[in-house]
């Protein structure tokens, strides 16, 4: 990979200063490599950043052979000094989502023990789905006690794991994760760990009010819609 993720060692960076590695054209849009970023591609559930380089618009941003491509909007070459602006709300929001979405995870481990994860999403309807079969009447409990502990601000940590320290710490562990690429990790106060390359809040008292829209169960999976009435 030629640019340096800062969306990692610092999700709440909201401008930067960056160089054009590259720049396609791929129909209407330009295919921009920058040597450094702040916008998170689309991954684990989590939404691409948008904002603007310069006075142009990255519509979208994706990882695609290894590398993080800006589809942009406007005129960049090879060589440009740029100013990256993310979509601060927009960014905010999905960070949000996506730590709710685990804190909510964790937290349901701890109230019913017989369901296994097998994924989530953490866009406009986000989402987590299990295998196994969820109490329904446990809706409101679970709304209560997630809540309680996100107020009580627990610490958010995330970072580089190697897969040995993923097997060592983690309660499960996709079938899929990649062994040739840095792996990442979450971690939400005394919680197991989870494999995760998504960006977070810091504390979960960031997280505002988590409620759960609906719990649907179909062929022996649960899916448990949650949303987050957001602090901005
Ligand atoms: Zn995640």
């Amino acid at each position: 990979m030629n640019t340096k993720q800062i969306y990692y060692q610092d999700p709440y960076q909201t401008e930067l200063d960056c160089t054009v590695v590259s720049a396609e054209q791929a129909g209407s849009l330009l295919n921009v490599v920058l040597d450094q970023t702040i916008f998170y591609p689309e991954g684990g559930g989590q939404p691409s950043d948008r904002g603007t380089l310069g006075t142009a618009h990255v519509e979208y941003v994706r990882v695609s052979d290894g590398e993080i491509i800006h589809q942009v909007k406007g005129d960049l070459k090879k060589g440009d000094a740029v100013k990256g602006t993310i979509d601060w709300n927009w960014r905010y929001k999905y960070m949000q989502i996506h730590t709710a979405g685990h804190l909510l995870h964790d937290v349901l481990m701890t109230i019913v023990k017989d369901l296994k994860p097998i994924r989530g999403g953490h866009g406009k309807k986000a989402f987590l789905e299990y295998e196994g079969e969820l109490d329904v009447s446990l809706k409101e409990q679970i709304e209560t006690e997630v809540n309680k502990i996100a107020q009580s601000g627990l610490e958010v940590v995330t970072k580089e794991a190697t897969y040995e320290e993923l097997e060592r710490d983690c309660q499960f562990l996709p079938p899929n994760l990649p062994r040739n690429k840095p792996l990442r990790m979450i971690k939400i106060g005394d919680y197991p760990s989870m494999p995760d390359g998504g960006v977070h809040v810091k504390k979960t008292d960031e997280l505002g009010k988590i409620w759960i829209a609906n719990i649907t169960i179909e062929d022996g999976k649960t899916n448990v819609r949650y949303g987050v009435v957001g602090n901005n």
